[in-house]
């Protein structure tokens, strides 16, 4: 497998002034060149936190504890994140991997005509091509994602609508033609349908430049189409990944199992739904053993007492659950 990024037992710590809070703990997880990995998990699973490792830009007082990032290992220019100098890291933000935060609507400038601020971004790393000459390449962005660039780049943040400004930020992340780019909750907000247009325009994007997308959202429902690939995270746990195939046709973790039970989509039958009972635990008391077994339908005694390995089911498809691991209790793939 051609990984672009490899994160290697990651975890990560928010160190306070009394407690520590563990955000994300041995997350291992490969990001396969050129396709769109979900990472999918209630508000609060982590996601956030793991994906601001890739680009070293944990909020404070987050840093990761332990672990390695790796981007384009396979290759001689291959890169380890954690160990960049402030030089190579500012090179490597936009150039080679770019995020696109949640809520990042709200961070353009009131002030300043859509264009302008990208120019402004790209002026900042390094371009030096004239204004003029440079709207090309911002029109040919907007039309990306299937904006009128005539208008838009003239115009303020206030005269787009939420969906439209949600676009601008998709276009500025693929600014500086990054190998990877990070989209957190991008359709978070937004109305249904606008949810729907801006995700066949990303997988557009995806298959055209061939652009390794990194996706999250706390609505797996809406990854089905879109991702070729799905991590199921759970209080900082990687639960479940495989090809999107695997986790929704073959899923194996009861909270895999109860998320896509729980949202509501074009995949399940409304009359099925039904919540995850129980609570998101508090990271400062986690439960024992398998984090999940106090929600968990399936919990056994080894549940309450052992922390679950990841195990393989087939080279697209990793659980963390004793029901499927070693032991006596375990099935049989
Ligand atoms: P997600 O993106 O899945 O909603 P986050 O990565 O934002 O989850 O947060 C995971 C956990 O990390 C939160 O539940 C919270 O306890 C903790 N956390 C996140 N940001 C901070 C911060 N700046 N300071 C302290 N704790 C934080
Ligand atoms: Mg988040």
């Amino acid at each position: 497998m051609d990984n672009v990024i490899e994160l290697n037992n990651i975890s990560i710590e928010y160190k306070m002034k009394d407690v520590s809070i563990r955000a994300v703990d041995k997350v291992t997880l490969p990001i396969v060149r050129g396709k769109v990995t979900a990472i999918v998990g209630e508000s609060g699973s982590g996601k956030t936190t793991l994906v601001s490792s890739i680009l070293r830009n944990i909020s404070s007082p987050g840093e990761v504890v332990e672990g390695e990032v790796i981007f384009n290992g396979k290759s001689k220019n291959g890169v380890r994140v954690l160990t960049l100098d402030k030089a190579g890291l500012s090179e490597y933000r936009w150039g080679s991997v770019s995020m696109v935060f949640q809520a990042s609507q709200s961070t353009l400038n009131p002030l300043m005509k859509i264009g302008e601020q990208f120019y402004e971004t790209a002026y900042y790393h390094g371009v030096r091509t004239p204004y003029k000459q440079y709207l090309g390449h911002i029109a040919e962005l907007l039309e990306y994602v299937k904006l009128d660039s005539s208008r838009v780049i003239d115009s303020y943040p206030h005269e787009l609508s939420g969906g439209m400004k949600q676009r601008v930020m998709i276009a500025f992340g693929l600014l500086l033609e990054p190998e990877v780019i990070i989209l957190d909750e991008p359709t978070t907000a937004l109305d249904v349908i606008t949810q729907y247009y801006i995700f066949n325009i990303l997988a557009e994007i995806n298959r055209e430049k061939g652009i390794t997308m990194i996706l999250l959202t706390h609505d797996i429902g809406v990854v089905a189409k879109a991702a070729d690939y799905v991590a199921v995270m759970y209080a900082g746990r990687l639960m479940e990944y495989g090809s999107v195939f695997e986790v929704f046709d073959e899923h194996l973790h009861p909270y895999t199992d109860g998320l896509i039970h729980a949202t509501p989509s074009l995949i399940t039958d409304i009359n099925k739904m039904q919540a995850i009972g129980g609570e998101v635990p508090n990271l400062l008391q986690l439960p024992s053993g398998c984090v999940f077994h106090p929600r968990c339908k399936a919990c056994f005694n080894k549940c309450r007492e052992v922390v679950p390995n990841m195990y393989e089911v087939n080279s697209e498809h990793f659980v963390r659950c004793h029901k499927y691991g070693e032991g006596e209790n375990a099935v049989k793939s």
